[in-house]
């Protein structure tokens, strides 16, 4: 059994005792945990489950809220590249949902507990598969390496001392909060950029799932580069005022691209 530490307080002092000598309870202690494919300590107050919990209401929400497309013309090519990548992320296709929104919006996220949303905005300018597969990598690596749950270790519930399950219960009183941490911003729709940090991990290895899924990685440069380019001609995308495309980013990704064709990652 798996004991999330916020649902502590249900169980008596003497029951936790057992459970800890027995091994049957796992208190998931609060604080920094090493992930060594990042290299990296992460600051987690909440596990990928407790994250996939308070993400599920919100996912109903937006499929509610939000136009959901079943037009064959988007859907198909989301069907054709999200089991690649999820699997190639380490993921069971069976396992995510996938969903592609109504909407001008130039963006795409995902979500705890493997949740994918395309806007057809985006999809209109995505000229092949890798260049879904270089947003999906991106975004699944967000997922994979619990992004938001650093988010949220960050956020004032963590500070204020909430359990997921007490925020969960709660509901509606922190759902600003809970979308924030999210990425999805307030309102429903508006999508909030990661760290700078963040954003460079999703796309090293973004570009290393597209690459096992069997799709050119160097695809990735020259969407980044188009997007950028979208920039200058005009509005921002907005893909692009949450994905910050400066040069660190674009070298980063070169290197990493060079690797993948070396076959030396
Ligand atoms: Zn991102």
């Amino acid at each position: 059994m798996k004991f999330e530490a916020g649902r502590t307080v249900t169980m008596s002092r003497r029951e936790i005792i057992r459970g800890l000598a027995t091994g049957s309870v796992v208190v998931i202690a609060p604080g920094c945990a090493y992930n060594e494919q990042l290299g990296r300590s992460q600051l987690l107050f909440v596990s990928q489950g407790q994250m996939a919990q308070l993400a599920s209401s919100a996912w109903t929400d937006l499929k509610r809220q939000e136009r959901v497309t079943n037009d064959p013309r988007y859907v198909n090519r989301m069907r054709r590249v999200a089991p690649r990548i999820i699997q190639a992320a380490g993921g069971d296709p069976s396992q995510w949902e996938v969903q592609v929104f109504q909407s001008d919006q130039l963006n795409a996220f995902a979500l705890p507990g493997g949740k994918i949303g395309f806007y057809t905005g985006i999809l209109d300018i995505m000229e092949n598969d890798e260049h879904i597969a270089t947003v999906m990598g991106h975004e699944v690596a967000h997922v994979n390496f619990n992004h938001s749950g650093e988010r949220y270790s960050q956020s004032s519930l963590a500070t204020a001392g909430l359990s997921v399950a007490q925020v969960a219960v709660s509901g509606s009183q922190y759902q600003n909060q809970i979308m924030g941490v999210l990425g999805m911003g307030a309102s429903l729709g508006v999508i909030l950029p990661f760290s700078r940090r963040h954003e460079l991990e999703a796309d090293k290895f973004g570009v290393r799932y597209m690459s096992r899924a069997g799709y050119n990685p160097a695809e990735a440069i020259t969407f980044w580069e188009k997007m950028a380019a979208a920039k200058s001609g005009g509005g921002p995308p907005e893909f692009l005022s949450t994905h910050p495309s400066d040069a660190t980013r674009i070298a980063q990704l070169r290197r990493e691209v060079a690797l993948l064709q070396q076959g030396r990652v």
